[in-house]
């Protein structure tokens, strides 16, 4: 596991709200709200959040909430990135895995501590150029990222050994259903705003097995390019 204990994590102790301290307690709500998987905590314990977001809000970021990254997009909330990450890696951890829906760029990074290299699509190119700063500053280089409608998936890196959506459809778009590798996952966020859940899908062979897990709240999945 190739954790964040370096100089980014060093040198924001004792910065008051960005401190060791602000992401302990959130580390004690997560446990406090189910999250069992003691590899999601050490690393979100070690990530540093308040990097991903505006300055302005950085006292808010290690607060269990989804915060505005511009662009009518948002940084997801903590709970539900430990969430998608607990269900991604409970059977083994996956070691190619693609993320559709950048952002900010926090759940790549959670994941890129866990997994051998981490490929993420972003449709909006600011907020994909701003993501690419901050894995380079934290020295994620484990993360590949692309400017695509992420609808297609990423084909010539395909099969992958999971796939995780972080913004949400009706369904899941079929050219990413493709490319989950047999024995592979796929965590999406599924259905209108309101009325969203966590899905989780296991391949084997071409038989899938379906758990509908929490109630969720995500942007939506458009199509195109931002
Ligand atoms: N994983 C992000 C969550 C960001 S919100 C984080 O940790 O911050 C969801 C993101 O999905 C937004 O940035 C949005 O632009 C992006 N998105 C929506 N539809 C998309 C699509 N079809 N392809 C790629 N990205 C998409």
């Amino acid at each position: 596991m190739n954790t964040l204990y370096g100089a980014a994590a060093v040198s924001a102790r004792g910065r008051g709200l960005t401190s060791q301290r602000a992401r302990d307690r959130l580390v004690a709500t997560l446990r406090a709200q189910g999250i069992r998987d003691p590899r999601v905590l050490d690393v979100i314990r070690s990530t540093p959040r308040h990097l991903f977001i505006d300055e302005a809000l950085s006292a808010r970021a290690y607060e269990n909430t989804a915060l505005p990254i511009g662009l009518d997009q948002t940084i997801s909330q903590p709970w539900v990135v430990a969430r998608m990450t607990e269900l991604l890696i409970e059977y083994g951890a996956p070691k190619r895995v693609l993320e559709i829906g950048t952002g900010s760029g926090y759940q790549a990074a959670v994941l890129a501590q866990l997994v051998d290299t981490l490929y993420t699509v972003e449709r909006i190119e600011e907020l994909l150029r701003k993501a690419r700063r901050v894995f380079r500053n934290l020295k994620l280089e484990n993360i590949r990222s692309r400017h695509d409608d992420g609808n297609i998936g990423w084909a010539a890196e395909a099969p992958f050994d999971a796939i995780v959506l972080t913004a949400a459809g009706e369904s899941v778009p079929r050219a990413l259903v493709d490319q989950v590798a047999d024995g592979g996952a796929l965590v999406a966020p599924l259905g209108p705003p309101g009325t969203q859940r966590l899905l989780r899908f296991r391949r084997h062979g071409n038989d899938w097995q379906r758990e509908e897990l929490e109630a969720v709240s995500f942007v939506p999945l458009l199509g195109g390019l931002g």
